[in-house]
C-alpha cells in the first residue's frame, strides 16, 4: 500500500508523484494524524481567537510548525514541499487548522530571511513551539494590491525608529503575539523606500483599531501605530529594502496559498463522490447520469492540473534552487480559481443541502472565496506571469 492512501479521501495518489521524497509523504501522513486527532476534534471553533491559539499550540507540541518557520532559528530554511502538503492536509479537515499553520509561517518568513541573529533567536523558537502568534502586516486602506501607496511610515530617530500609520486586513491581528511590519522610510519614492520591521503586541504606541469579520470566520483586524518606538535593531535587512524582502516572504508563501485551495478543492470532490453515489435519483443514483459525470470529469482534471502547477513550484524552489516568481504566481491563481469552480460544482451537485448552513460544501464555499483576494489578487498575478515572461530573454 503506498503512503498515499493512507490519506484521506480518493483523490490522494499525487503524494506518488517525483516532485516528493519519502519524508513529504511520512509528513503528509503525520498531519492526517494530527488534524483527525482528539485534540483538534476537542477545540470549539465557535470562539474563533481562541480556537486560533489553541491549534497553534496543538501544532507547535506535535512538532509541525517547524516547517512552517524552518527548524532551526540559525539557518531558517523552509521546505516548499513540506509547507504545502501541510497546508493542503490541514485545508482538507480544517479551514481555521490551515490558516493557523500558515500565519506562523507568512508572519516570521521575513525574520528568517533578513532577521539579525539576536531577532532570529528572539522569535522563531517561540513561534516554532505555538507559544507565540504571528503575523505578516504589509496591506493598508489604500494600499492592497498598490503596494507602492503605502501611507504607514517610520521615521529614525537616533538608534530608534518611531512608526505612525495603520494595517488593515492583518490576519491573527488582535491575537498575535509579534507582528512584521512593512513601513515607509522615504529612502526613494515608491518601493524603494520601503523598510522591514519587527513589532510586539506590547510595544507601546501599537493598538488594535479595529477587529474586522469576514464570511469564514479567522482573526483579522486593523493595527494602529501612534508614536511607536521601537530599537533600529529590530528592522530586518537594509533601508529600503522591506519591498524586495515582503516580495521574497510572498514568492515561498504564495505557492503554499494554492495547496490550501487544493485541501478545499479536493475535500469538495470527494464529498461529491460519496454524495453522488448516495443520492436515489430517477430510479438510480446521481453519479449515474453522464452531467453528473461530466462534472467530476471536470472537477478532477482541473485539481490535478492545479497541482501540478503547485507542485511543480515548490519543487522548483527547494530542488532546482531557482526562482519560482512566474510557477508561483501561476500556481497561485489557477489553483484557487479552479478550486472556487470545484466547490461550486460540489454545492450544485448537493443541492439544497449545497447552502444548507452547516453542510460542509457551504463552508468550503465561504472559506475559499478569500484566496483569491489575498497575498496578490488572480489579476495582480497574471500581471506577474506577465512581467516575467517579457522581462526574459
Ligand atoms: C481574509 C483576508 C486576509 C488577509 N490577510 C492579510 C494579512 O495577513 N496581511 C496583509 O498584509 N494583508 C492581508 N490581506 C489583504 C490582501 O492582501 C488585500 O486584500 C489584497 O492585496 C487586495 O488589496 P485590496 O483589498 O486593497 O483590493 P484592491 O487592491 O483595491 O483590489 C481591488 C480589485 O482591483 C484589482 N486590481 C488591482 N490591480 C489591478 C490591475 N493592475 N489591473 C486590473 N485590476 C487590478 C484586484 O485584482 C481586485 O480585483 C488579507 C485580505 C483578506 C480578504
Amino acid at each position: 500500500m503506498s503512503m498515499a492512501s493512507a490519506l484521506p479521501g480518493p483523490t490522494r495518489d499525487h503524494l506518488d508523484w517525483p516532485f516528493f521524497e519519502e519524508r513529504h509523504r511520512e509528513f503528509a501522513a503525520e498531519v492526517d494524524t494530527f488534524a483527525k486527532s482528539s485534540a483538534v476534534a476537542a477545540i470549539d471553533h465557535r470562539d474563533v481567537d481562541g480556537a486560533c491559539g489553541k491549534l497553534v499550540k496543538a501544532l507547535g507540541d506535535a512538532g509541525l510548525l517547524a516547517a512552517a518557520t524552518g527548524s532551526s532559528h540559525d539557518e531558517p530554511l523552509i521546505d516548499s514541499r513540506l509547507v504545502c502538503l501541510a497546508r493542503e492536509t490541514l485545508a482538507w479537515h480544517d479551514g481555521l487548522a490551515d490558516f493557523a499553520f500558515a500565519m506562523q509561517g507568512l508572519g516570521t518568513g521575513a525574520i528568517g530571511l533578513s532577521g539579525s541573529p539576536e531577532l532570529r533567536a528572539a522569535v522563531l523558537p517561540k513561534v516554532r513551539s505555538g507559544d507565540w502568534l504571528a503575523a505578516f502586516a504589509l496591506s493598508e486602506k489604500d494600499a492592497g494590491s498598490d503596494v507602492a501607496a503605502m501611507s504607514c511610515a517610520a521615521r529614525l530617530d537616533g538608534d530608534h525608529y518611531v512608526l505612525d500609520g495603520e494595517k488593515t486586513w492583518i490576519s491573527n491581528g488582535g491575537i498575535a503575539d509579534v507582528y512584521t511590519v512593512f513601513a515607509r522610510t522615504g529612502e526613494a519614492p515608491g518601493t524603494r523606500g520601503i523598510s522591514a520591521f519587527v513589532v510586539f503586541a506590547d510595544d507601546p504606541g501599537f493598538s488594535i483599531a479595529e477587529r474586522i469579520e469576514v464570511i469564514a470566520p479567522h482573526p483579522l483586524a486593523t493595527i494602529r501605530f501612534e508614536n511607536c518606538r521601537i530599537s533600529a535593531s529590530r528592522r530586518l535587512g537594509a533601508p529600503g529594502e522591506g519591498f524586495k524582502i515582503a516580495m521574497r516572504t510572498l514568492d515561498i508563501f504564495r505557492a503554499s496559498v494554492a495547496a490550501a485551495g487544493l485541501g478545499f478543492a479536493r475535500r469538495a470532490l470527494d464529498e461529491s463522490l460519496a454524495h453522488v453515489r448516495a443520492r436515489p435519483m430517477l430510479g438510480g443514483r446521481l453519479a449515474d447520469l453522464q452531467l453528473t459525470q461530466a462534472a467530476l470529469g471536470d472537477m478532477a482534471t482541473g485539481i490535478d492540473a492545479a497541482a501540478l502547477l503547485t507542485y511543480r513550484a515548490a519543487w522548483r524552489r527547494d530542488v532546482q534552487r531557482l526562482p519560482t516568481t512566474r510557477e508561483a504566481a501561476m500556481a497561485k491563481m489557477t489553483a484557487t480559481e479552479t478550486a472556487q469552480s470545484v466547490i461550486d460544482r460540489a454545492v450544485q451537485l448537493f443541492g439544497g443541502r449545497g447552502v444548507r448552513s452547516g453542510e460542509i460544501t457551504e463552508k468550503l464555499y465561504r472559506e475559499i472565496r478569500a484566496l483569491r483576494i489575498y497575498e496578490g489578487a488572480t489579476e495582480v498575478q497574471k500581471l506577474i506571469v506577465a512581467r516575467e515572461l517579457l522581462k526574459a530573454n
